[in-house]
């Protein structure tokens, strides 16, 4: 067992996490990080963002508007000072990101461009072209070359954090290479180890995103908030769930049932394709329901089409990867033909609970990105309020880490706890022999989730998901893992994987039938309409050893009171 000591440990080397790190390296220069990542960093989920990244640049937009835009998005369940101070700390992240050579996409008069997204009432989403995730990473990737005291450990697999006497002692994590346990310890932690897209099948995500920071920290002792509201991306493509931009309706795509009519004027006048994901989302399966769905040659999926047609002369400047996408994956010209799509799993809103300046309930411990709420997305995540979050976060959390480790020690090490999780993964779980296939188990999860829990929700529903996590949590107690070797034991690594979206499902499901209401993209059938009476407050899930136990805690509300959420 290797025992690597760091001043700063970052879990994960997505944007949020490398965002971190240079602001760490840049703000004490005597200190050292440690970036733990399971993947290469530019194998990260941030690197598939395409559309863009929201910014108050121009003079005629507010920090004001940006943050009622956010608020109404969030169906009011947003914590307003946290998006106060959001809407103010993003710009410079723009330019601090073009000073570092990130290419954004410009107009002829050479200032940045910017374009309009669900639920914005002022287009500012920056963007490089439809590869706005690729342009950052690459940015921040470099970036952090020039700081020697950043240091990488890919391919290392985080499977536990081992807190002591209340504060952070170390993290367990696997060395895929070696199939070593390494443990990490430091003065300071920031989680930014993303969402949990995967727990469900028809989704946007990269087969990665399995919420594992959100359940190591969970299992820890950190409270998960708001887990219920999982967004749905109207336009996932069939089959895959590959996301086709929103940034194509915002540059002026339709969405057109089986009778080849528009039909977002019914659910959202003003707005129609430009009303936030939710709605759109809702509207597609309202659709589909009354039986106005398209049906072709995508077996018995029922789906809608996306029509770029009308602004073919775009495509190759404004979406050059969506139409590369379509083209390659469903041999479809979309300068010629209609995009079939349906909504897809696509952000996880709910994460681990941090203060707006991404503190914990454990001192010096951190979190960014969409590992946590903070919570400035509430019930719905309004498109291109992610990566810019990312950022602006990213850079908070760096800072709080740098100013906590500049103060504290690193602690003496917890070994019993690393030997007991020692034992958990090589004598407990690598030698199981129970005969269930685990990844069988993860497909059932996804299907069941897909079925259940998906864009609308019921209590009868709601209630065949419990039932099926807790058959599916059992399975999982008896699973084989047929690869038995130590070095690059995915079929290992997977099944870790599985157990922290089994703890996810759960706070899903139980966060889900608590809400009776529907708000954002939590959306109950039974309880069809918002209610503030009992419901403006957020879901609190703590871990317990006799079962995760719920508890709720008050919307911050600064200027915008609670209002019918119209569009
Ligand atoms: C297809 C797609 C397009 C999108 N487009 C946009 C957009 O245009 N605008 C926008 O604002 N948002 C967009 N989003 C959302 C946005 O991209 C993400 O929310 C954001 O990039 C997440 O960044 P992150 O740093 O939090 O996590 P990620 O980029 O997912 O990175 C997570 C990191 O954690 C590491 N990690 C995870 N588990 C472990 C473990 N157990 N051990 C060690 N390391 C671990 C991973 O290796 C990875 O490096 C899009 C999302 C998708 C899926």
């Amino acid at each position: 067992m290797e025992v690597v000591r760091e001043d700063i440990i970052i879990i994960g080397g997505g944007m949020a996490g490398l965002r971190a790190a240079i602001a760490a390296a840049e703000h004490n220069s005597t200190l050292s990080v440690a970036l733990v990542s399971k993947l290469y960093p530019l194998r990260s989920h941030s690197v598939a963002a395409e559309g863009g990244t929201g910014a108050v640049l121009d003079p005629k937009d507010s920090y004001d508007l940006h943050a009622f835009d956010t608020v109404k998005g969030s169906d009011y369940l947003a914590d307003q000072d946290a998006v106060e101070k959001f809407v103010r700390i993003v710009p410079e992240q723009i330019y601090t990101t073009d000073h570092w050579g990130c290419p954004w996409s410009r107009n002829a008069d050479g200032m940045i461009s910017q374009r309009d997204f669900g639920g914005m009432s002022f287009p500012r989403a920056t963007f490089a072209a439809d590869k706005t995730g690729f342009h950052v990473m690459q940015t921040l990737f470099s970036r952090c070359q020039k700081y020697d005291r950043i240091h990488f450990y890919n391919e290392f697999f985080v499977t536990s954090l081992i807190v002591d006497g209340g504060s952070f002692n170390a993290l367990t994590a696997i060395h895929m290479k070696t199939g070593e346990l390494t443990v990490f310890q430091g003065k300071s932690l920031i989680f930014a180890a993303g969402g949990a897209g995967r727990l469900y099948k028809f989704s946007t995500y990269s087969h990665s995103v399995t919420g594992d920071g959100d359940a190591i920290a969970f299992r820890a002792g950190l409270p998960l908030k708001d887990m219920e509201f999982v967004q749905f991306h109207p336009t996932g493509m069939i089959p895959s769930g590959i996301l086709i931009t929103e940034a194509a309706r915002s540059e002026g795509g339709y969405l057109v049932n089986g009778e080849g009519k528009r039909f977002m004027q019914n659910y959202a006048p003003t707005r129609l394709e430009k009303a936030p994901r939710d709605i759109v989302s809702r509207a597609m399966m309202w659709e589909i329901e009354a039986g106005r769905g398209v049906k072709g040659k995508y077996g018995d999926v029922v789906y809608i089409n996306l029509d770029l047609r009308h602004i073919a002369d775009l495509l190759e400047e404004r979406l050059p990867m969506i139409t590369d996408i379509a083209k390659k994956f469903n041999d479809i010209d979309a300068a010629t033909e209609m995009i079939p799509v349906r909504p897809a799993t696509h952000y996880t809103m709910g994460g681990i609970s941090v203060g707006i300046n991404t503190e914990t309930e454990i001192g010096g411990i951190f979190g960014a990105g969409e590992n946590v709420a903070i919570s400035i997305h509430g019930a719905n995540r309004l498109g291109s309020n992610s990566t810019n979050e990312c950022l602006a976060f990213g850079n908070v959390a760096g800072i709080m880490a740098a100013d906590w480790a500049s103060s504290h020690s690193i602690p003496a090490l917890n070994l019993e706890k690393v030997k007991s999780e020692e034992r958990n993964i090589w004598d407990n779980l690598l030698k199981r022999e129970g005969g269930e296939n685990p990844w069988d188990i993860a497909d059932n999860l996804q299907e069941m989730m897909d079925s259940y829990v998906g864009v609308f929700r019921t209590e009868q529903g709601l209630l065949s998901a419990l039932k099926g996590i807790r058959d599916i949590e059992a399975r999982y107690k008896n699973i084989s893992i047929s690869d038995k070797s130590s070095k690059f034991n995915i079929d290992l690594t997977h099944a870790i994987e599985i157990g922290f979206m089994i703890d996810l499902a759960d706070t899903i499901i139980r966060g889900a039938i608590n809400r009776k209401e529907s708000r954002g993209s939590h959306f109950r059938k039974d309880f069809p309409e918002r209610d503030d009476v009992n419901f403006l407050k957020h879901t609190v899930a703590r871990f317990s050893a006799d079962g995760t136990r719920f508890e709720y805690t008050p919307v911050v509300i600064t200027k915008w009171k609670p209002a019918p959420r119209v569009y």
